[in-house]
């Protein structure tokens, strides 16, 4: 049978696993080791792969390609400001996205992903001696479409059939999970190279179900690294009025120097950072050494505010799931950060309960992507992977309203549909606004793209059944359908890379929800409220025109009530006044049409579509039906 493996796509560091007489087995480089650099260097005509290529970092320092996920499947405009920190020389590409350039050269980071890929399989075929074709590969929780897209091509480019894109602390959920029977409630958390993740999830009798997850995608080790960087050339910029920084071989080697100091602080009380030639005195032109000792309370010190971060998510993550800390049976800790002392404390502070360390940081994620590949190709079974959609989704419907289709935190796969209607007379179409966020008001959330469904006939306001469907696959990828139910007419759209969401967004969208609260309340109620009296104002109207016994007597009531309505829609009434205006329009038309049904001529409900004047236009308005 094909084999099929899982891969840890990280920042820093890869790990490819595979299924082995019924255990997930991490599978060695051609080095002999257990982890792959997630690094790639040009040199002269060279192309070089992992470690090699990260030793040879600091006298390549524009050559090697490193930290390559923070910008796969971005845009240039969420990520230049990291971009500018970076050694090598990135640039906006054409498209709007990154483009690595390195000599007269220019790298998407689909394809430089697609070599650390392409390296972590061939090596892995060469020791288990069987070509591998097939893999599962995993990307943090908050990643986005365009992300995980990319990221899936990435594994396309490297030659690989990607099975699936599962999200990491699911991964390592599974690895964990897979021997348990009882029901827990697991909180996974992933402090890795780049991105901090963390999730609570529901696992037992081979079910994983993930509750909620949180996370930011702009904390990591590396950070820790700059921390240091930071404070190192600092201090040798006032000794010597040099920055560090501006050198690229010299930002390399702090670099380099700083990580290893952080590692060496995990178990050891302090750490002396020494580098020799590491830049010319301007005065004097004699070389400057950098020597520095770096106890493990400083750099506490140092990654304090980054650690401070760490909190937000998990509280998120724990109101998200609907759960108080102490029903966390047990903490998973994932990403070689998690292995800094100061991170474990924190952990175990806020939660209030020692984190499981029996499980290797390094490795799980991999292992549980390799379950899942087996899951895919039959060699598991009884086990079930549900994931979840990191912010709700949903569509625009009259009066810029957000109305939700699937909640934040909603198991994925999962496929939604709901009827809605047409708040005009005579649309022939509608325009689907998607949108991603949590603000009531469709200006306030993300717009993901927009389609039309056009082609049906003209029929009364709330007479067509438009059907829309929101599915999203098990890759996190959304497909939007909207069908007209009289017509079967269909349209439909992919969620494509156009439009990307940071996760720096994504918090802020859920935090600007939490703080815009109120606010948003009132803006909807607002909305709902001028709609049901333009609603009824289309309905008063409908039943008059419709009503051919009635003399002009009996309608100028209601059709005075209509103009007044009419004014006070076109201005901005005060709420209080439309439900007002809505009570008397709505007596007035109770009113009329008993007069008419005692009088015989209640004939005039559903009017002909067929009467009612062309109107090719297309509008947005619509509402959900009912
Ligand atoms: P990952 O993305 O999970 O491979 O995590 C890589 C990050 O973990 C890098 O920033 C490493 O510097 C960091 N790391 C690895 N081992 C340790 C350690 N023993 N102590 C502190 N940080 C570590």
């Amino acid at each position: 049978m094909a084999k099929a493996v899982g891969i840890d796509l990280g920042t820093t560091n890869s790990v490819i696993a595979i299924m082995e007489a019924g255990e997930p087995t991490v599978l060695v480089n051609n080095e002999g080791n257990r982890t792959t650099s997630s690094v790639v260097a040009f040199k002269e005509d060279q192309r070089l792969v992992g470690q090699v290529a990260k030793r040879q970092a600091v006298l390549n320092p524009t050559g090697t390609l490193f930290e390559v996920k923070r910008y796969i499947g971005r845009t240039w405009d969420e990520i230049k400001h990291e971009a500018e920190r970076a050694p090598y020389d990135v640039v906006k590409g054409e498209d709007g996205g990154v483009r690595f350039v390195v000599g007269d050269k220019k790298y998407t980071p689909e394809e430089i992903s697609a070599l650390v890929l392409r390296k972590m399989v061939d090596d892995a075929s060469t020791s288990l001696g069987e070509k591998i074709t097939k893999a599962v590969i995993t990307v943090p929780a908050y990643f986005n479409n365009s992300q995980r897209e990319a990221t899936q091509n990435a594994g396309k480019i490297a030659g690989l059939e990607v099975l699936r894109i599962v999200n990491e602390p699911t991964a390592a959920s599974l690895a964990y999970g897979l021997d348990k029977k009882g029901n827990e409630t697991v909180l996974v958390f992933d402090l890795g190279g780049g991105t901090f993740d963390v999730s609570i999830l529901e696992v037992g009798d081979g079910v994983f179900e993930v509750r909620s997850t949180s996370g930011d995608t702009h904390l990591g080790g590396s950070d820790m690294d700059y921390a240091i960087v930071n404070w190192l050339a600092e201090d040798f910029k006032k000794e010597y009025n040099v920055d560090l920084r501006k050198d690229k071989q010299a930002l390399q080697r702090l670099l380099e120097a700083s990580e290893k100091a952080k590692i060496e602080l995990s178990g050891l009380p302090e750490s002396t950072i020494s580098l020799p030639f590491i830049a010319m005195d301007p005065a004097s032109n004699a070389p400057l050494y950098l020597e520095k000792k770096l106890t493990r309370s400083t750099f506490e010190d140092l990654i304090s505010p980054l650690l401070g971060r760490v909190r937000g998510p998990v509280e998120q993550a724990l109101k998200d799931a609907k759960i108080g800390k102490d029903e966390i049976d047990e903490i998973i800790l994932v990403g070689g950060s998690t292995r800094v002392p100061a991170v474990k404390k924190i952990v175990k502070d806020m939660l209030g309960k020692e984190p499981n360390q029996t499980v290797n940081p390094d490795e799980v994620v991999a292992l549980g992507a390799a379950i899942q590949a087996g899951v895919l190709i039959g060699d598991v079974e009884d086990i079930v992977l549900l994931d979840v959609t990191p912010l709700s989704l949903g569509v625009e419907t009259k009066g810029s309203v957000f109305t939700k289709l699937i909640e934040r935190n909603t198991t994925v796969p999962v496929r939604k549909t709901e009827t809605f209607t047409t708040a005009e007379h005579n649309q022939t179409g509608v325009e689907v606004h998607v949108l991603q966020g949590e603000r009531s008001m469709a200006t306030d959330n993300k717009s993901l793209g927009r389609f039309k469904l056009e082609g049906f006939p003209p029929m009364p306001a709330g007479m067509p059944q438009i059907e829309i469907t929101y599915d999203i696959d098990a890759n996190g990828i959304l497909h939007v359908t909207a069908k007209e139910k009289s017509t079967s007419k269909e349209a439909s759209i992919t969620i494509q890379n156009t439009t990307t969401l940071a996760e720096d967004e994504v918090e802020r969208m859920v935090n600007d929800a939490r703080a815009h609260a109120e606010d948003d309340r009132k803006a909807r109620e607002y909305a709902e409220a001028k709609n049901q009296l333009d609603s009824l104002r289309l309905q008063a109207k409908k039943v008059v025109d419709d009503a051919e016994g009635a003399t002009d007597d009996q309608k100028a009531p209601v059709l005075k009530a209509v103009e007044e309505v009419e004014a006070a829609l076109g201005t901005d009434t005060p709420k209080e006044r439309l439900e007002e205006l809505t009570k008397e329009l709505a007596e007035k038309l109770q009113a009329f049409q008993q007069e008419l049904g005692a009088a015989g001529a209640a004939a005039g409900e559903a009017g002909s579509a067929a009467e009612a004047d062309e109107d090719d236009v297309i509008d947005a308005d619509f509402k959900p039906a009912g």
